[in-house]
């Protein structure tokens, strides 16, 4: 037997099913996997992104309150264990000048932030200036200037809460109260309580606003006298010496006679200046670097290390190892039967089945199937053998002269001959309803016409055996079938009636609707025997049946007739007393 190659196995074809499925599954894991990681990082990233945005604005606020960073060690590596980072501030050529613990070198790291109260990181604090507003340096109001503020904007409150709008006092960085309101100002109450009156410069704030206007005058380089005028809200006003005269004389706002053809230039310079200024007042700017502890790293990053691909590469080939290896043990349990079955399937005796599945159901089928075919050959040899062996012998005792070559031998032969040539159109009837060729042509056909054809048939013999044939059709009753078909399951029942009958006995046709009926008061089939009548070659008298003419095959050819009619027949018989064959049609 041919072994089937590999790549038509269904050993093959199930791993690859298998290997396929355990991919697709590994895939899809590693995929959501990846992505609830990712996310995990991407919220560990935000998180330290905020870390750092506070650290950098906890210095950025001491560095705009002192003149160096001696004080600020404590505060950090306070902030620094509370994050469980490291927070290192550098020089700007790389000198370190607080470092909140110890860790890898930082010297080629990538800052987080230059903390630089001056020059602020607008991407960290969101605003639009660069300066921070707490470094006030010499704009810091000194306490009898604070309290004098402090109550006119007292006086201020009290005329706006009789007015029905309410406020509160706000101290801003340098020590000057504003009034912030808490309700909307709806008559006005702000002019009639002459609040901003308060807002003109103070003493300490006019000597810092005039240093600094005379500082971006020098930058702006104007050698004509002018002034350049600064407000408490920093804007810089450029008036020409005949305007400064003025104002001096009519106490004309600054805004008023401002000239605003140099104020581009002089926003730029004003804030030079204003650095300038406040310079000795403030820490020098310094590189922050908020880091991990152990690897130095700014960020939580997704790093796949060794240990872990290797882990992810091992259990990936474990899964798919166990995957081959299970598939291909089923597999070859499962092909195991089919196998024995291929190669005994061309040799004698039976494939040997073991187990309950669909494979082992099959294996039995074609086994029983296997067994029918080799009993089939050998009963058909037997029924040949018989009429061979008979013209035969009697052919060679004519030859030697031991028998006269009369009508009597040919009529021997004859009858010989007949025999074989029924034989075989049963077997070729059998064949094709084995074959699934037998066709049946369903026609309307009267039931009566039928039974009065079959029995006309047989009245010749029916009177040879001394049996009456009778005929009873109630109604007219039309079936849908195949007439020569029927006539021939139907003559059949007759005549194996009329064969089993004894002389004097009564073989009767009846027929009512779609059931016929052939009844005879013969010598009748014993109840051991009456199942096995439809079976092929079988008769209850081997000798008997062949001498009287019989196959073996009619009742077998006549059931699978009415079946493939889509009715039944069936049998009922009284040992001694008859038997009824009944045929019910659809
Ligand atoms: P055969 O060609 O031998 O008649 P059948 O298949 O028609 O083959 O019948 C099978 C056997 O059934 C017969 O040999 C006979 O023993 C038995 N049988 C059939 N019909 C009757 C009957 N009407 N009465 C008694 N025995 C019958």
């Amino acid at each position: 037997m041919n072994r089937v190659p590999w790549r038509h196995s269904l050993v093959t074809r199930l791993l690859a099913t298998s290997v396929l499925i355990a991919v697709a599954a590994i895939a899809a894991t590693a995929w959501l996997a990846t992505r609830t990681a990712t996310r995990a990082i991407t919220q560990e990233q935000g998180r330290s992104l905020t870390d750092d945005k506070g650290v950098y604005d906890m210095l950025v606020a001491y560095a705009a309150g002192h003149p160096d960073w001696s004080g600020a060690p404590e505060p950090i590596r306070q902030r620094a264990a509370k994050l469980g980072r490291r927070i290192t501030l550098m020089t700007e050529d790389r000198q370190v000048i607080i470092d909140s613990g110890p860790g890898p070198s930082l010297r080629t790291a990538r800052p987080s932030a230059v903390v630089d109260p001056l020059g602020l990181d607008l991407g960290l604090t969101g605003g639009t200036d660069r300066i921070d507003a707490r470094a006030v340096g010499p704009y810091l109001l000194p306490a009898a200037e604070r309290a004098a503020l402090r109550g006119g904007a007292r006086k201020t409150l009290a005329c706006l809460t009789e007015l029905g709008v309410s406020g509160r006092i706000v101290d801003t960085p340098s020590g000057r109260p504003t009034i912030e309101l808490t309700s909307t100002d709806t008559q006005g109450a702000m002019i009639r309580c002459g609040a901003g009156r308060d807002e003109n410069p103070t003493a300490t704030e006019q000597r810092a606003l005039r240093a600094l206007g005379a500082m971006t005058a020098g930058c702006l380089g104007r050698r004509d006298g002018t002034t350049v005028v600064v407000t408490p809200q920093f804007r810089a006003y450029v008036l020409s010496a005949k305007q400064a005269a003025d104002r001096r004389v009519a106490a004309i706002p600054a805004e008023q006679i401002a000239d605003p053809a140099t104020s581009a230039r002089a926003g730029s310079c004003l804030e030079k200046s204003r650095r300038t200024q406040l310079q000795p007042y403030v820490a020098p700017p310094a590189l922050l670097f908020v880091t991990d502890p152990d690897t130095g790293a700014d960020r939580t990053t997704f790093t796949l290390t060794r240990g872990n691909t290797i882990r992810i590469v091992t259990v990936t080939g474990a899964v798919l190892l166990a995957t081959i290896v299970v598939t291909v043990l089923a597999g070859r349990r499962l092909v195991r039967p089919l196998r024995a079955l291929a190669e005994t399937a061309g040799g004698p005796g039976p494939a040997a089945v073991t187990g309950r599945d669909e494979i082992a159901h099959l294996a039995r089928a074609l086994n029983a199937s296997a067994r029918q075919r080799r009993a089939m050959v050998s009963d058909v040899a037997h029924e040949l053998r018989t009429p061979l062996t008979n013209i035969r012998s009697w052919l060679e005792a004519a030859q030697d002269d031991l028998a006269p070559t009369d009508d009597q031998l040919v009529a021997l032969l004859h009858e010989e001959a007949m025999l074989l040539q029924h034989l075989i159109e049963d077997l070729a009837d059998l064949a094709a309803v084995d074959a699934g060729t037998l066709r049946v042509h369903l026609e309307p056909l009267p039931v009566r016409d039928l039974v009065d054809q079959v029995t006309d048939v047989h009245r010749g013999t029916a009177q040879t055996a001394g049996v009456r044939l009778e005929a009873h059709v109630s109604g007219d009753p039309i079936v849908s079938a195949d007439p020569v078909r029927l006539r021939q399951v139907i003559g059949n029942l007759v005549s194996n009636a009329l064969r089993h009958t004894p002389p004097g006995g009564v073989v009767t046709v009846s027929a009512h609707e779609h059931i016929i009926e052939v009844r005879d008061t013969g010598a009748g089939i014993s109840e051991e025997n009456l199942p096995k009548v439809f079976d092929r070659f079988w008769r209850a008298d081997e000798s008997r049946g062949r001498a009287t003419g019989g196959t073996g095959l009619g009742l077998a050819i006549s059931r699978q007739l009415v079946e493939a009619h889509g009715g039944t027949i069936s049998a009922a018989s009284t040992l001694g007393r008859g038997s009824v064959f009944t045929v019910r049609l659809p």
